[in-house]
């Protein structure tokens, strides 16, 4: 293969939470086009590529992305277009050593993640095939994803007391895709009705969870275990699991004390508390249960509850491959959560995720809280099989547009198999 590119273009939209992002289209040969749009976080990993902003108080509050508009449509398009490309590794090497950072902050992982993705569509159509077959690669086998919705948010998703960010609801037991989604959707549904009743809002987070002003986890996991069995499903792995993800360095102090619903604790206590709420409810994943930094709260919430549940590392990870190698090799967790603009190129997050399969380590693909209607991730999680996949609640369009964009994907693929794969 050997392409040329004829067309790169960046214009500045808005994401879901009404702050500006980049849409940025890729042309090839002059007939084949590829269009991807950029999601942005909220609880950030230190990390993370850098996510550019122009920092320009007139303009959105400083948090405008004309600069990085302008670094897609002048230097990376003048470097990109008229020059032929092997490949999207080749494609996504050269954007790095044009940016010359190693957290891509001069050019912008955003404007980086944009092209690199836009460009992954633009190779999908000129090998006529849909993006989850071109990402999978030849003989590759597909693989419908658990959805993992989360229907309550707290932490900095949503303005309430709740400190863990996700509580999630995961229909492991469904038979297909299309089931999960529906019992996901019930679930929600009664968790509504609920919350209602009980006099509480059913304003949305972030994420389309609901942000009831409660304050205890127990109170939220109370609830969801009652709407899943008033839904008619069953709670645990042969039915409906639950997920948290705490997102623990956001509750976490500059001394190391970690503080949940008024009470304080160190790292041990913060473990201890976990395997409370673990040994009670049917609670089947945990992410970020400590915080980013606290490398030894991770090995120990690793060895005390590594064996009985998933541990998933996000904001410790990053989606970056020597990072996650390292984790793997230290036993840090037990998976992964995967989102391409964390680390900025697709050649990196498939790196990202091939690592964690082949050592047996779980992987989770991810939205942002900050989204757009870009179904990216969608695609990415079929092709890769990881079996696990988290957009959000089954509400707001741009959460339900990639589960919808799953639900097409199984309709075409006939015979394809769902859940999570057993470990290699
Ligand atoms: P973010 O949160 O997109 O705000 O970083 C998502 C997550 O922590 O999983
Ligand atoms: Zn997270």
């Amino acid at each position: 293969m050997n392409l040329e590119i004829t067309n790169v273009s960046a214009l500045e939209i808005l994401d879901s939470r009404g702050r500006p992002t980049l849409e940025v289209h890729v042309e090839i040969a002059g007939t084949f086009a590829g269009r991807a749009a950029v999601p942005s976080g909220a609880s950030t990993g230190s990390k993370e590529a850098v996510e550019r902003r122009d920092d320009d108080p007139s303009r959105y509050g400083g948090a405008g992305v004309l600069a990085v508009v302008e670094a897609v449509n002048g230097e990376i398009a003048s470097r990109l277009v008229g020059e032929m490309w092997e490949s999207q590794a080749h494609l996504d090497s050269s954007l790095r050593s044009l940016d010359g950072t190693e957290d891509k902050a001069r050019l912008g992982a955003n404007a980086i993640v944009g092209v690199s993705m836009a460009f992954a569509r633009a190779l999908a159509d000129h090998a006529g095939v849909p993006l989850y077959r071109w990402l999978a690669g030849p003989g590759a086998s597909l693989r419908m994803p658990v959805p993992y919705f989360n229907v309550v948010n707290g932490g900095v998703h949503a303005k309430n007391r709740l400190d863990f960010q996700e509580f999630m609801i995961a229909p492991l037991g469904a038979p297909n895709f299309a089931e999960a989604l529906r019992a996901g959707a019930e679930i929600y549904g009664v968790l509504r009705g609920r919350l209602d009743k009980l006099g509480f809002t059913t304003a949305l987070g972030d994420e389309g969870g609901f942000a009831p002003a409660l304050q205890a986890p127990e109170d939220v996991l109370d609830l969801l275990v009652e709407s899943i069995e008033q839904a008619g499903y069953e709670t645990g792995t042969g039915g409906v699991t639950i997920a948290l993800d705490l997102a623990a360095s956001q509750f976490r102090s500059a001394d190391g004390h970690y503080v949940v619903n008024g009470s304080q604790f160190d790292s041990v206590e913060l473990v201890e508390h976990i395997q409370y709420l673990v040994d009670r409810y049917p609670i089947s994943s945990v992410e970020d249960g400590v915080g980013e930094d606290d490398r030894e709260g991770w090995m120990l919430l690793t060895e005390r509850l590594g064996a009985h549940l998933q541990l998933v590392g996000d904001d410790n990870l990053v989606t970056n491959p020597s990072i996650i190698a390292d984790a793997i090799d230290h036993r840090i967790g037990t998976a992964a959560l995967i989102k391409p603009n964390q680390v900025g190129t697709v050649t990196e997050t498939l790196e990202a995720v091939d690592l964690c399969l082949d050592a047996g380590f779980g992987v989770m693909v991810s939205h942002r809280s900050g989204e757009t209607a870009d179904t990216f991730i969608a695609d990415l999680a079929v092709a890769t099989g990881c079996g696990q996949f988290k957009s959000g609640a089954p509400a707001r369009g741009e959460r339900v547009v990639k589960y919808n964009r799953l639900l097409a994907i199984e309709a075409k693929e006939a015979d394809i198999e769902f859940g999570i794969p057993l470990r290699r």
